[in-house]
């Protein structure tokens, strides 16, 4: 078999239980996992580490959780902690706290560079700089020759090329939402993650070190660039004019992608590639994590269709919300009533972060909730 390029230390894996197109967060995780499960896994990527990505950068409190289950340990100095979130609207400000743990604001890079020295750790096969291009008999063809695996597992990110060859593409979405990120040197002002609302663009601020802070802007229409779409929050304008820039715009979109099913045959998909609507709700991240162990627990039990339902299940919520999210998105009355609502109503928007972050369960909401929610959107 001619394989890729891997590091000398290390002998190529023959035929691993798992071959890993894409060694973002999701490649990765499952790789981790793998070894901690007793499977032999090797990733393939394109790209070199640490590997950079439009990202808001805001890891939620279960995302974190999983992290520390994959043995993954950022250094001490890196990152920065969030303890919930607030909106801005206007004049409306409305904020909540997670009711447990906090989630973590972190850059990119450093999440990656932790990820795969994780990795190297569990002796992962890493094989970078290998593009792949296209399925191949038991594998992939890459630019360095055919790659064999029992199964093949693509975690190759939104435009998922695994998930075109393999025929589980599904029409992209009708609404067309686009995001670009860049960076701020300069302290953050809150120990949040804000969320400035205003008519078909929001803006994200992730506090990501002690002198550092993250914007992504996320938008409906065509495409844009951050300076435009920045100017329509005069007052985070304000608070960013005069901090160095400290990364280069990134961009991304259209994000709506979703794939028929999860598998086919000997075929799994994971993170983005499994699916991805929008990052409305911050969570991407998160949901590769938990769908990284569960594809795992699902290949040892030599049934894919376990995973299948465990990413139908762990989806239902967060998409749910997203759709809501981008239903008001659209409708700026409604959207400011929404916010008006838990502005006035902190306990209600505390029951609903607890809920997205995965620490109570979606019934904790109760009919109060529900009736408070409903009342408040269609009130005056
Ligand atoms: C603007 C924006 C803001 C976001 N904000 C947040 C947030 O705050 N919190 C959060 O949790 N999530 C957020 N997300 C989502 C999050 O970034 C993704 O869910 C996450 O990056 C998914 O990781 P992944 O490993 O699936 O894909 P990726 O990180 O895209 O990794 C895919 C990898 O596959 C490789 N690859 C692709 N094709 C090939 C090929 N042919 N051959 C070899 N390698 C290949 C690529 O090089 C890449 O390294 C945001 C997304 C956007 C766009």
């Amino acid at each position: 078999m001619s394989g890729p390029t891997v590091p000398a230390s290390r002998a190529p894996v023959a035929e691993p239980d798992l071959l890993i197109v894409g060694g973002g967060p999701a490649g990765l995780a499952t790789a981790i996992a793998a070894r901690q499960g007793g499977l032999s896994a090797t990733v393939l990527d394109r790209s070199r580490p640490p590997i950079d990505k439009p990202c808001g950068e805001g890891l939620m409190p279960a995302g974190v959780g999983k992290l520390e289950a994959l043995g993954v340990r950022l250094p001490e100095a890196v990152g920065r902690a969030f303890r919930g979130i607030r909106y801005r609207d206007g004049d409306l400000v409305a904020e909540a706290e997670f009711p447990g743990a906090a989630g973590l604001g972190v850059r990119r890079t450093a999440l990656h560079a932790a990820l795969v020295r994780r990795a190297e750790e569990v002796e992962v096969d890493l094989s970078w700089g290998t593009a792949v291009r296209g399925l191949a008999s038991g594998g992939v063809a890459t630019d360095r020759g055919l790659v064999t695996g029992r199964w093949l597992v693509g975690a190759d990110g939104l435009n998922s090329p695994v998930r075109r060859w393999s025929g589980l593409d599904a029409p992209p979405g009708r609404h067309r939402r686009f995001g670009v990120r860049r960076h701020y040197r300069r302290a953050p002002w809150t120990d949040k993650v804000e969320v400035w609302w205003a008519d078909g663009v929001e803006a994200y601020v992730t506090p990501v070190a002690a002198r550092e802070v993250g914007v992504a802007l996320l938008w409906s229409g065509d495409k844009s660039r951050f300076d435009l779409l920045l100017a329509r929050f005069p007052a985070l304008a304000e608070r960013l004019a005069g901090a160095e820039v400290s990364s280069r715009d990134k961009g991304a979109g259209p994000l709506h992608h979703r794939p028929r099913r999860v598998w086919c045959d000997r075929l799994l998909l994971v993170g983005d590639a499994a699916g991805y609507v929008d990052a409305i709700t911050g969570e991407g991240l998160d949901l590769a994590f938990h769908q990284a162990l569960a594809l795992v627990e699902a290949v040892r039990r030599d049934d894919p269709r376990h995973y299948a339902r465990f990413c139908r299940r762990l989806a239902r919520l967060p998409f749910a919300l997203i759709h809501l999210l981008l239903f008001v998105e659209r409708r700026p009355a409604l959207r400011r009533r929404l916010i008006r609502t838990l502005a006035d109503e902190p306990r209600l928007f505390e029951r609903l972060l607890a809920i997205h972050a995965r620490d109570r369960p979606p019934r904790s909401l109760g009919l109060d909730g529900a009736w408070h929610l409903a009342r408040g959107l269609v009130r005056p």
